[in-house]
This record gives structure tokens, sequence and C-alpha cells, in this order.
């Protein structure tokens, strides 16, 4: 792992998640950008302190040396976004996979050099997106798939928080620190944190892209140097249209991602908040309320369903189903042999090009004079 130190948000997610499955054992790391706390993580995860390193570049040196039955398989990546593109690249070129956070990079010109790595080495690498990994997001992408509810028309897709309703930034909390700075985050503020779930999240249960953007940007709170509310008009490449929201400062939201999706003959309504019920809206008969864990739901979710119905199942286990599906995909890795993520249902480096292309445009619609802007 690079990143993740005892006082981070995500590192302990994926520690989690990597873990839900048995198949994944933690082995070493460089955890922090402080090197104490990179050693005191380790000390915390009962790590052979030889394989608990101070640096990132460090690691990879030491571990590409050790023998093949020895060395990682593979490395998470769950820094800040201006510290992805450097240790992927490292990872790459030493032979590891890589699981990697999004926005999977900095800049579009960072994340482009990253796909090329991939295809030239042919190793495999997951960014995690981590809504796509719930059942009931499965089931909603299968009902648009198999046609179901008709040619999609419309999509909303919503991600309020509320947590950046003030300058936390000022109080020292690092999360927020990184996420408000153009040097740390990159061109986008929420819209890179959380917009691009959200459009990944619309795009994955419509199988399709967002191809144009109309978009107001704000900085609400005074003095913040990015992004941390926006409002869009998006056209997708399959002539659908929607309306997607990204914002940091509606105070008291939690996480509240929610999507709607309209067809010609009905719509499905997905909350992450209750990520277990999927709400499904027909034009001529009642609405229904499928559930996790049931019988009668498609063969795309019930692979990713983990626990009988009734029983809560959320956050980590979705995390935990892009972890599994990236971990059978490198059970079938082969030098030389291209894994395709699609064919596994995990996202891959295409969509981390994508969403990086998404932010930069989105960006530049906000000050631009065009009514509509493409996303090249
Ligand atoms: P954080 O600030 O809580 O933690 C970042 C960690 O990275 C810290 O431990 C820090 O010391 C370490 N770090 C920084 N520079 C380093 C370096 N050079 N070498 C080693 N470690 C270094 O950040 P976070 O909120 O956990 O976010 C990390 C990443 O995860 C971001 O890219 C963010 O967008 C993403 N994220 C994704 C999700 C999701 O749902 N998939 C949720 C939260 C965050």
């Amino acid at each position: 792992m690079v990143g993740g130190g005892l006082t981070s948000f995500i590192g302990p997610v994926h520690r989690m998640a990597a873990g839900i499955d048995g198949q994944i054992e933690l082995v070493c790391g460089a955890f922090s950008i402080d090197p104490v706390e990179s050693i005191e993580t380790g000390k915390s995860l009962f790590l052979d302190p030889k394989r608990v390193y101070k640096t990132y570049p460090e690691m990879f040196e030491k571990e590409k040396n050790l023998p093949p039955d020895q060395r990682i398989d593979f490395v998470s990546i769950v820094t800040p976004n201006h510290v992805h593109y450097a240790p992927a690249k490292m990872a790459l070129e030493s032979g590891f996979h890589v699981v990697i956070e999004k926005p999977i990079a900095f800049s579009v010109d960072e994340a482009k050099s990253l796909k090329k790595l991939v295809d030239k080495t042919g190793l495999i690498l997951a960014l995690t997106h981590t809504y796509t990994g719930y059942p009931m997001v499965k089931e909603a992408r299968n009902f648009v798939k198999s046609g179901k509810l008709g040619k999609v028309r419309k999509v909303f897709v919503e991600y309020p928080q509320g947590w950046l309703s003030k300058a936390l930034e000022k109080t020292g909390n690092m999360q927020a620190s990184w996420r408000t700075d153009p040097k740390q985050s990159g061109m986008g503020g929420a819209i890179g944190d959380i917009g691009t779930h959200a459009a990944n999240l619309a795009e994955y249960i419509t199988d399709s892209t967002i191809s144009e953007v109309c978009t107001m940007l704000n900085a609400v709170v005074p003095g913040r140097m990015l992004d941390d509310d926006s409002s869009m008009l998006v056209k997708f490449d399959t002539g659908a249209t929607g309306i997607l929201l990204a914002t940091q400062v509606a105070a008291g939201e939690e996480n509240n991602l929610s999507i709607r999706v309209f067809g010609e003959k009905g719509g499905i309504e997905w909350r992450q908040e209750e990520p277990n019920s999927l709400v499904v809206k027909w034009l001529d008969k009642p609405k229904e309320i499928l559930r996790a864990g049931w019988s009668y739901l498609s063969d795309d979710a019930k692979a990713f369903i983990r626990v009988p119905a009734g029983h809560p199942e959320g956050y980590l286990e979705a995390f935990a189903n892009i972890y599994r599906a990236f971990t059978k995909a490198m059970r079938d890795y082969k030098p030389g042999k291209k894994i395709n993520p699609e064919k596994y249902d995990f996202p891959g480096v295409d969509h981390g090009v994508h969403g990086m292309t998404f932010v930069s445009t989105v960006v530049k619609s906000a000050t631009s004079n065009k009514k509509w802007v493409r996303i090249k």
C-alpha cells in the first residue's frame, strides 16, 4: 500500500475491503508522507518491520528485487491526487499490478500516460469507483442492458455532501486541506472528488458515456480556491440527456449519492444511503421495490451479493467486490495476455482517463461562453 497512514480516511477502508475475501494479504507499505507515521502504521498492522518503508520509491526498489514468490503482486495507491501518478508509474515499471483511487491522476496528461503504460506492460489496473461495486447498482445496469426500461431518455444523478460547508481546511483537517488545494487536488474540487463518482455511476448504469456538458461551478465558501459546488446539464453519447449535481456544501447531508434513470417504459431509482433497495417505476403498472439477496434478481447482481436477504450489506462489501473482481483478473493474468476489466466487471484505466477528461471539460465548460462543451 502507498498512503493509508493511521490518520487517513480511505486507506483503512481499502485494508478492510481487500481482506474480506481472504485472498489478499497486506505485506508491506509506505503508508504516509511522514516516515514516522508510516512505521507506526506498519507496527499497528503487525507487518514485518523490514517491509515497512519510509518512502514508496524505496518500497518498489526493494520489493522488485525480492524473489518472485516473496515480492508483492500488486499495490494499492490511496494517496491524495497529486501522489497518484508517480507511484502508479513506478509500480507498473517494476512489474506490479495496481489498484488506484479516483480520480486516477492529477491531470489528463498523467492519466493518458498511465494508460500507455498499462497498454505497454499488459499489467492490470483497477480504479476504485466504489459505487459500481454495489449489487443493486449491478441490477440497475442489468435493467438498462436487458432493455427492460426501453431506450434511456433521462438521467438525474446527485451527489450532495455537507462536510465542506465551512472552511474546514483552515482548521488543519488533512482531508479538507488537500482537497481544496489546486496543487494537491488538481483542477477540480468537489467535481473531481465526488463529481467523478456521480458521472461514473451514471455511465455505468446506463452503459453509455457523457459526451457533452454545460456547467456551473461555484466556490461557495469564501476564500476557497476550488469548486465546492457544481450543477450541470449533460448529454450522453446514446442521445439521453440529464442533470448531474455534485456539492460538498449541502449542510447536513452525509453521502447522499442517488440516481434516477428513465427509459421509454419505466425508470429505476437507487440511493447509496439505502443501497440494498432498487425502486423500479413502470409506465403502466405499480412501482416495485427490489431488494438485495433475493433469487428474483439478475445473475449480474447475484454474483456480487454476499449475505442473505435482510442482512445489511454495504460500502465495505461494494469496495470488496472491486477487489474480488480484480483478484480474479490477477489469477487469470499471464504475461503477454491482455486482461479486459469489462469482462471481470471492475473499472479500469479507460474509466480513469475518461474521468480526468470529464473533470477538465467541466472546468472548461464552467468558464466557456459556449452552451455545450464536448468531452474529447
Ligand atoms: P487522506 O488525506 O485521509 O490520506 C492520505 C494518506 O496518504 C495519508 O496517510 C498521507 O500521509 C499519505 N501520503 C501522502 N503523500 C504520500 C507519499 N508521498 N507517500 C506515502 N503516503 C503519502 O486522504 P483520503 O481521503 O484517504 O484520500 C486518498 C485518495 O482516495 C484520494 O485520491 C481520494 O480522492 C480517494 N478517495 C476515494 C474514495 C472512494 O470512495 N473511492 C473515498 C475517499 C477518498
